[in-house]
């Protein structure tokens, strides 16, 4: 049996009518920038998340970045994340000529550690950005407190979390800006790049929509800014695939709690939780080896035997070749969560159009290799 990493396929043929009419709907319209279906877009994930604004946006990193430059922070502002993130997290804090101060992680989430923020905090630091890393929420509640203390910006990178929540709020709800990425992969996602940002600040919302479209909102007008919009085909894309989403999601976390119980027992691996009163949405099934040497072993013997598995993400923004390639960049404290996770992480397969087959079939195989390693 071979079983993939991704189902984009699947989805599509589960919905192409109404991507297809979507599509057409474009097409025919002889708008394709900036037009109605954008707009449409834009009202339905604002509306999604409950905040007065959505902008579209070319891709998720974008969306970071221009979240920070609307916010007014750049050159000599620092801004903390977790070490443990796909790198676009520290290059959009670059990219917006900030200096990226990473932490540690919470061992157990593997979202950033809101007991190490506070202690990386220096009168230069202007915004905290959680991860809500594999499909799970960190812990807003916490980090919120921390940043109304200090007087910081909060930016959620929600690129693998859409439709995740917390105890009694939302993403987007409790931060300045949420931010997210629509390439195929992710739980929303479009055939190529596309992002988005939430706010419920309306000078954020003005600014971003200038910045986007090279710094003009009427026709010949400009300030500064850039091309970083998101299709309209794209939009329509999206459009037909946000109807599905919770759906999704609710596929996403069966065959999660499928994983763990067909896991349970094994001697070693630990296996993702999810915390009580939030809802994680499983953009990733991340299991970890008790011991680092064990990964790569179980990694080529599940993608030997047909299981597509990968690993997100095997080097830490820090251990990454050339850091900080003369970047502004600081280590606040010890990284040994985030260097353990990228030692050990695998990731099973996880996507909304997986079969129970398939599933018993991955955790058939890691069994397998579990108990030949006991
Ligand atoms: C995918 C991703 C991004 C970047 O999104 P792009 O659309 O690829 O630019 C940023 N942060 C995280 C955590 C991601 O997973």
């Amino acid at each position: 049996m071979k079983v993939e990493f991704y189902g984009h396929v699947r989805q599509y043929q589960n919905i192409q009518k109404e991507i297809d009419a979507n599509m057409q709907e474009v097409l025919l319209s002889g708008n394709y920038v900036q037009g109605p279906m954008l707009k449409r877009f834009e009202a339905e994930l604002a509306a999604y998340h409950g905040t007065k604004y959505a902008v579209g946006l070319a891709n998720g990193t974008d969306a970071i970045w221009l979240a920070l430059m609307a916010l007014g922070i750049g050159k000599g502002d620092e801004v903390i994340t977790n070490a443990n993130t796909f790198f676009a997290t520290a290059e959009a804090i670059w990219i917006a000529d900030a200096t990226a101060v990473l932490i540690d992680c919470d061992p157990v989430t593997k979202c950033i550690d809101p007991a190490k923020i506070e202690a990386a905090i220096t009168p230069k630091t202007k915004a905290i950005i959680p991860v809500h890393l594999y499909g799970q929420c960190a812990d807003m509640i916490a980090i919120k407190k921390i940043a109304d203390k200090h007087g910081l910006k909060l930016i959620e990178d929600n690129a693998q979390a859409i439709g995740a929540s917390g105890p009694g709020f939302r993403i987007g709800h409790l931060s300045d800006v949420a931010t997210t990425s629509f390439i195929i992969q992710k739980n929303l996602g479009t055939f190529g790049d596309g992002g988005a940002l939430v706010t419920n600040n309306a000078d954020v919302d003005a600014r971003v929509r200038k910045l986007r479209n090279h710094g003009s909102n009427a026709r010949n007008v400009h300030s500064f800014g850039f091309n970083s919009r998101l299709d309209d085909l794209h939009a329509g894309v999206l459009s037909a695939k946000l109807k599905n989403i919770d759906a999704w999601n609710d596929n996403r976390r069966q065959w999660a709690a499928r994983y763990t119980a067909g896991l349970q027992g094994a001697k070693n691996f630990t296996l993702p939780t999810e915390r009580s009163g939030y809802r994680h949405v499983f953009h990733l099934y991340v299991i970890e080896t008790k011991k680092p040497e064990q990964r790569d072993v179980l990694l080529d013997f599940l993608v030997k035997n047909g299981v597509d598995a990968k690993t997100h993400y095997s080097i830490a923004i820090h251990q990454q070749a050339g850091y900080p390639w003369g970047k502004d960049a600081r280590i606040n404290g010890s990284l040994e969560n985030a260097e353990r996770n990228a030692a050990t992480c695998i990731s099973l397969p996880m996507f909304p159009e997986l079969t129970a087959e398939e599933v018993d079939y991955v955790i058939a195989k890691v069994m397998e290799w579990d108990k030949a390693n006991a």
